[in-house]
């Protein structure tokens, strides 16, 4: 790979490389299929939500480095979907085609331990933490930081997975266990007033764009509904937006990057946690904005100029957990009968409980009439649920 050539737009008609095959790199295949661009995706799945939408869909174990070597040259460039990814195979991928965001910025954020190092270091405001490698330092962490408060795994941890409530000593042992006795954080617990994430890209030459704040609530730790914009003062939105730049800058992102906040009562904002690709509270951006997350991730990885992040109307999102194919094959005539409804489904065949098998978008005149919109939408999902073909 020559030096000057990474500098090159990579144009419509090119290749582009996805590491991870699911929803995140479907929405990414049908933004980058609209503009011309080719996709390829590999992940050790099957039929998956971004292989029925791309171009080719290659089916390795990240560990393959061979299979990741055939899938890196075969593209311009090679982004991700899934930043779990071991650093082994990204530095593989890199040898054949530029890899944005790098590698690094994947060592980081795909470890809270890391991950929070950095931010702490960066001098950026977090919910107070202590490494925990043992039960003797788990005790000594709770002492240091107080109780209530949450372990989660260090590594390879999101939605929710992984992370363990501790209220009183008696619950060490099980938190313990439930992190499979192996490193991890323990975090004081926010009783945060809201949370809110920001969107944001950054280009090669570290031009920097973003999407405002947005609103979420989270059901079991999994994100239940969004509503851009936040309903935050318009302070609390500048503060968040000047960390998330400071965030992408320091990482050197090339690509999307969305920061997760706690608001407290007091309207401090707190870093919960990063994401270095297009996030689920982004999805709104899909229908309600000029240019997507997922197509700005496009053109950063590309580095062509960003498209306009301008908001058309104000936006709800609820998302469609597998729960929702409990009683029965969803109502989907009910869901599009609602008309500023936007309908978006994966793919995916089995609709397991807690599994991310869509979502709704609601777009109105205002924040509340779109959360109202897209509840209402959802509710009447189940209310004349069809048995499913697998009931029968
Ligand atoms: P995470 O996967 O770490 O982002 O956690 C998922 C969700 O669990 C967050 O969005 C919060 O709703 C909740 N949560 C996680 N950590 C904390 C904390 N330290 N204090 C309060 N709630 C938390």
């Amino acid at each position: 790979m020559r030096e000057p050539d990474l500098a090159k737009p990579i144009l419509p008609g090119s290749a582009i490389g996805v590491l991870g095959s699911g929803q995140l790199g479907r929405m990414f295949a049908i933004a980058a299929r609209r503009m011309g661009y080719r996709v390829h995706t590999l992940s050790p799945d099957e039929d998956t939500p971004t292989g029925q939408v791309a171009d080719l869909e290659i089916n390795a174990p990240y560990e393959d480095l061979d299979a990741i070597y055939r899938f890196a040259s075969a593209v311009s460039v090679v982004t991700f979907e899934f930043e779990n990814v071991p650093a082994e195979t990204a530095a593989a991928a890199a040898r054949c085609a530029p890899v944005r965001p790098s590698g690094q910025v994947l060592h980081v954020t795909q470890h809270r331990l890391r991950e929070k190092t950095f931010l702490a270091q960066a001098g950026l405001p977090l919910t107070p933490f202590r490494r925990v490698n043992n039960p003797d330092e788990l005790t000594e962490a709770a002492e240091a930081i107080g109780l209530p408060a949450i372990l989660k795994t260090a590594g390879f941890g999101y939605d929710g997975k992984g992370q363990y409530r501790v209220f009183s000593p008696a619950d060490f042992e099980s938190a313990w266990q439930a992190v499979g006795e192996a490193e991890a954080v323990l975090e004081a617990f926010v009783d945060f007033d809201r949370e809110i994430s920001v969107v944001a890209a950054r280009s090669l030459t570290g031009e920097f764009i973003h999407y405002g704040a947005i609103e979420n609530h989270h059901e079991k730790g999994i994100l239940d509904l969004s509503i851009a914009p936040a309903r935050v003062a318009s302070t609390i939105t500048r503060d968040a937006v000047e960390i998330t730049r400071t965030i992408l800058e320091k990482l050197e992102v090339v690509g999307v990057l969305c920061v997760e906040f706690f608001v407290r009562k007091n309207g401090q904002l707190l870093v919960n946690e990063l994401a270095p690709r297009p996030h689920n509270s982004g999805h709104l951006t899909f229908d309600a904005n000029v240019t997507s997350q997922f197509e700005q991730q496009l053109r950063a990885v590309c580095n062509l100029p960003f498209g306009a992040v301008t908001q058309l109307t104000p936006a709800a999102m609820a998302n469609l957990l597998g729960d929702f194919w409990d009683p029965g094959e969803p109502d989907w005539a009910a869901a599009a009968s609602v008309p500023d409804v936007k309908l978006h489904l994966y793919g995916k065949l089995s609709p397991r409980p807690g599994r991310k098998m869509g979502h709704l978008t609601a777009l109105a005149g205002t924040g509340e009439q779109a959360l109202a919109d897209v509840k209402r939408a959802r509710d009447s999902l189940t209310r004349n649920s069809k048995p499913r073909a697998t009931d029968l």
